[in-house]
């Protein structure tokens, strides 16, 4: 039996769509390994005017896709209670108090609480405020808050929003969602690079030509038209995911895996960050919006048909660029990332291109003038695991090479039974382990860096929007991009897979 953790959760959102689709089923994984057992009790706050037996058809309804059986989910169901709850309104604030004081009492949860923002960021700071001020927060036990994306909309606003917060609340209090740190790859990366000498001796610009970080997605906006509208592909992915993956890749080996140690290297790395110029960026970002196609008989739209889309919107939907760390180990080593909708697969990986041989001896026994490139791939989505792309002599006479790809993939059965993100970073919540949570100077940071390619954007409208096909992997620019630096993306669904 797992060591059994003691909290009152307090979500406000408990309505909302994060609450139904991620966090109880999350919660529900604890209870069913012992993490989550008596000593737990969840509020969920929302506008609607709900009563507690209601909230616990919709908490056994978000379970479904588990198939629990009835009495197990009727039970974890029995530890939830709602409040009708405008958040703006001090009196219900008061109530909410008491029914904190009084869960706090049956359950006996010793002041333990984790508050959840499962609701637009807006209300982030008179929530954060009224909990220190009607006197929710304890002086026994923990008080931890979980903040979702997205935490500001340039570094200016982000610095208001953690200004507003720190006032109830420490830096080691905060616990900022980035859910890819949840995902099980993005975790191994650190033990792929650190725990293997082979790797780690040659993960530096000796032997390193370029990093390229993947995040496809094949589906559209779709219903989050209307947020991201406001967003664009910059600030839903590069500014947070994106750069989260390059810093783990480009960090120092931290002196051990505690939180701290992680993270004081995550944000020194990040300090050697190259904070582009204007006129840097618009030579080293290019910008993508999808437009129309018909893919197996379905009639794809223009991110500009979307509802809730300008006509004219010139949000981009696509985004490659070149990210630099100047440092001693990766000085010239461009770290090329790219994000889009609508395009040819969804796929989360990053390729480390290695450097070539200093010479192939191979060249005049072979057809091929050149080698291919060492590559190690790390695959987080869809499948999980990494492989090695070498070249080994073709079967035969002669001396011809051919590149062979060394491939692991973790089972689909381990991955399955792997835990969902926020499975992941709600227990380590629980347990005060904010190794994968986003600290407020890296988030500084990379808005620093984010702030100048929206500034060099927002200076010329996308003139050719839309300016990529649905279902193709983004404007030709993204591919000239590398090809200044002598590169290309390793990954292209439309290049036939090297046959093993
Ligand atoms: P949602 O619109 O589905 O839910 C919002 C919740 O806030 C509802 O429960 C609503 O009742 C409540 N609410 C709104 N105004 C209120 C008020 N004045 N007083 C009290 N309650 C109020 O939103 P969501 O998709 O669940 O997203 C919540 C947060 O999580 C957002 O910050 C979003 O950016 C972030 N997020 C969501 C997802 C996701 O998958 N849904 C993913 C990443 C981040």
């Amino acid at each position: 039996m797992q060591n059994e953790k003691v909290a009152l959760f307090i979500i406000f959102g408990g309505s909302g769509d994060l609450a139904r689709r991620k966090l109880y089923p999350s919660l529900f994984r604890l209870y069913q390994k012992g993490y989550l057992k008596d000593h737990f009790a969840v509020v969920g706050t929302a506008r609607r005017p709900w009563t507690n037996e209601y909230y616990h058809n919709i908490i056994k309804e978000s379970l479904a896709d588990l198939k629990p059986d009835d009495a197990q989910a009727t039970a974890f169901a029995d530890h939830f209670y709602y409040q009708s709850h405008d958040v703006t309104n001090t009196e219900h604030y008061v109530v909410l108090r008491d029914l904190a004081a009084k869960l706090d009492q049956k359950y006996q949860l010793n002041g333990n609480r984790i508050y959840y923002m499962a609701m637009s960021p807006r209300f982030f700071g008179v929530i954060v405020g009224h909990l220190k001020s009607e006197q929710i927060l304890t002086d026994a036990g923990f008080n931890r808050l979980i903040i979702e994306k997205p935490f500001g909309h340039d570094f200016q606003s982000a610095k208001e929003l953690n200004s507003e917060i720190r006032t109830s609340f420490s830096e080691d209090q905060i616990y900022r969602i980035d859910h890819y740190l949840g995902k099980e790859m993005v975790q191994n990366i650190s033990a792929i690079r650190f725990g293997n000498n082979i790797i780690e001796s040659l993960w530096n610009n000796r032997y390193i030509d370029n990093i390229q970080i993947t995040l496809s997605e094949s589906l559209g906006v779709e219903e989050r038209a209307g947020y991201y509208e406001t967003a664009g592909a910059m600030r839903d992915m590069v500014q947070n995911h994106i750069s989260q993956i390059a810093t783990l890749l480009a960090m120092e080996p931290p002196v051990s895996f505690s939180a701290e140690d992680i993270r004081n290297e995550k944000i020194k790395v990040l300090r050697s960050l190259h904070i582009d110029t204007i006129e840097e960026a618009k030579r080293n970002f290019v910008r993508g919006q999808y437009g129309a196609a018909t893919i197996d008989g379905q009639q794809l739209d223009n991110y500009r048909d979307a509802d809730q889309v300008a006509t004219d919107s010139n949000t981009e939907t696509f985004v490659a660029g070149k990210m630099e760390f100047e440092n001693f180990r990766w000085s010239g080593v461009p770290f090329f990332v790219r994000t889009g909708k609508r395009l040819a697969q969804k796929a989360t990986r990053v390729d480390i291109v290695f450097k070539q041989v200093p010479q192939n001896i191979f060249k005049a026994a072979s057809d091929n003038d050149e080698l291919a490139p060492n590559v190690l791939t790390i695959y987080i989505e869809p499948t999980e695991g990494f492989g090695l792309r070498a070249n080994a002599k073709q079967i035969g006479q002669g001396y011809a090479t051919r590149p062979v790809d060394l491939d692991f993939r973790h089972s689909a059965r381990a991955t399955a039974n792997s835990p969902e993100a926020y499975e992941r970073l709600l227990l380590d919540a629980l347990n005060g382990d904010s190794t994968n949570f986003t600290h407020w100077d890296e988030l500084a940071q990379t808005w620093r860096f984010a702030d100048v390619i929206e500034q060099a954007w927002a200076q010329e409208p996308a003139a050719d929007f839309p300016n990529y096909v649905s279902g193709s992997m983004g404007p030709k620019a993204a591919d000239e991009l590398l090809a200044r630096d002598g590169a290309k993306w390793v990954f292209d669904p439309a290049r036939p897979e090297i046959e093993n």
